[in-house]
């Protein structure tokens, strides 16, 4: 069975850097940006994005619901 594969979309404006969602995700996708949003703050990206599997549970944490999961069928053949 083909791996699951997911995207997450930051609203890295509204992102506060607190790095909750970093430490909930299992696969290790999700790091600070090394620059800054308007607000100062290193904001949440993803590091490396093949590893994610759309799990949500970055999203779930998220105090400030700013990270939005996508889950993509793999494709056949
Ligand atoms: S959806 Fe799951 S695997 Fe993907 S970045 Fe969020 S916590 Fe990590
Ligand atoms: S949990 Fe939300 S506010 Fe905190 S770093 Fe992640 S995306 Fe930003």
């Amino acid at each position: 069975m083909a791996k699951i594969r997911g995207a997450v979309v930051i609203n890295t404006e509204r992102c506060k850097g607190c790095e909750l969602c970093s430490v909930a995700c299992p696969q290790k996708v999700l790091s600070m940006n090394e620059n800054v949003n308007s607000k100062g703050y290193h904001f949440a990206y993803m590091a490396v994005p093949d590893s994610c599997t759309g799990c949500e549970s970055c999203a779930l944490v998220c105090p400030d619901t700013v990270i939005t999961v996508y889950r993509m069928k793999p494709k056949k053949d």
